[in-house]
């Protein structure tokens, strides 16, 4: 197929489109490399079947062509990382729903298939210990608070995605990423864990918001990557709305052990440090979710997903690329 990648320059985007040609894929990517890197996608330049192009999709004239010439969209460009978000929420609105709007409405003129990435954000801060289902009830904080622009970006984009489905019939499948974590991943945008091997290589201090008993279930990116491509290709999916992470009995850690988790790996000397949220962030911009772990049983029954990629590999993983 011919595969127009948004995005594609980014960590996942660029990990998607080596995939994509591996199996005999044309790749096109488009990235305005605000967050992407050229050097992300270096490696492929020398495959004739990868085109790259400098561009942003909030300019419909650059990005009609790349759609009449694709067969299907992996929408992938958008503001990512909590810290990016909140240093830049005007951006980050208007990236992530203007051009969504923008990607949607040409698509829904060539009738081109669409893959939406989506985020485990929108579903919010869910209190108790439950897995987050798609169906669940979003619990956000007030509009005050700059960390939910992400979340609710993102379930504006979900919501366009539905809308196009229900009334156009454009097939638009929906996934919601839980802490995808792998080489290439940076950590200039506030992801925890690209940060904490970075600081423990460099005998920095490990900086822990809050205690560090909030949880996460970090997946590797070529688990993502088996799951993202699954529901791009399968029949059914379009008008649904899938989460792809990891299995919570190899991959779920409290933040805390997490820091002292890749201390130990990189064999660091560097101290685990406490920080309080009013240090790390700007009063009244952030606030944190004590629990997120993915409910999979919706994707497994669709297209077989399993996970097999242990939080211990997937760190061995990042921490020799980042060595390197
Ligand atoms: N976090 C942290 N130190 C950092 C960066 C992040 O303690 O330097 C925490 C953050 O507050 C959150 C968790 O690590 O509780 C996961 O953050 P990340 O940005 O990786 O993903 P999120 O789940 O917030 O989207």
């Amino acid at each position: 197929m011919k595969i127009l990648i948004t995005g594609g320059a980014g960590f996942i985007g660029s990990h998607l489109a080596e995939r994509l040609l591996k199996r005999g894929d044309e790749v096109l990517v488009l990235d305005d490399l605000s967050t992407g890197d050229l050097d992300n996608v270096r490696p492929l330049e020398s495959n004739p079947k990868f085109q790259m192009k400098v561009g942003t999709v909030l300019d419909p004239d650059t990005l009609k062509p790349l759609v009449e010439w694709s067969d299907m969209i992996y929408h992938l460009a958008a503001a990512v990382g909590v810290s990016y978000v909140i240093e830049h929420p005007l951006h980050s609105l208007t990236t992530n729903i203007r051009g969504t709007e923008i990607v949607l409405e040409l698509a829904n003129k060539n009738k081109k298939r669409v893959l939406l990435a989506s985020s485990s954000e929108v579903a919010g801060k869910k209190n108790g210990k439950a897995m987050f289902n798609e169906n669940d009830d979003r619990v956000l904080g007030p509009t005050t608070v700059t960390r939910w622009i992400y979340s609710t970006s993102k379930a504006v984009d979900e919501m366009l995605g539905l809308a196009y489905w229900r009334e156009k019939r454009l097939p638009v499948i929906t996934v919601r990423f839980f802490n995808v974590i792998g080489p290439r991943q940076s950590a200039d945008y506030g992801m925890s864990v690209p940060r904490f091997v970075k600081q423990a290589l460099l005998g920095h201090p490990i900086t822990v918001y809050g205690d560090g008993a909030q949880r996460r279930c970090f997946t590797d990116i070529e688990d993502a990557l088996d799951g993202l491509i699954a529901l791009g290709d399968h029949p059914h999916t379009p008008g649904e709305i899938y989460n792809l992470g990891a299995n919570p009995d190899t991959n779920e850690i409290c933040i805390k052990d997490l820091a002292h988790k890749i201390k130990d790996l990189t064999e660091s000397d560097s101290p685990v440090e406490l920080v309080p949220y009013e240090k790390a962030f700007a009063k009244g911009s952030y606030e944190d979710l004590n629990y997120r772990v993915p409910d999979l049983t919706k994707i497994r029954k669709t297209v077989g997903y399993e996970p097999k990629i242990s939080l211990d590999m997937t760190l061995r993983r990042i921490i020799e690329y980042y060595e390197s």
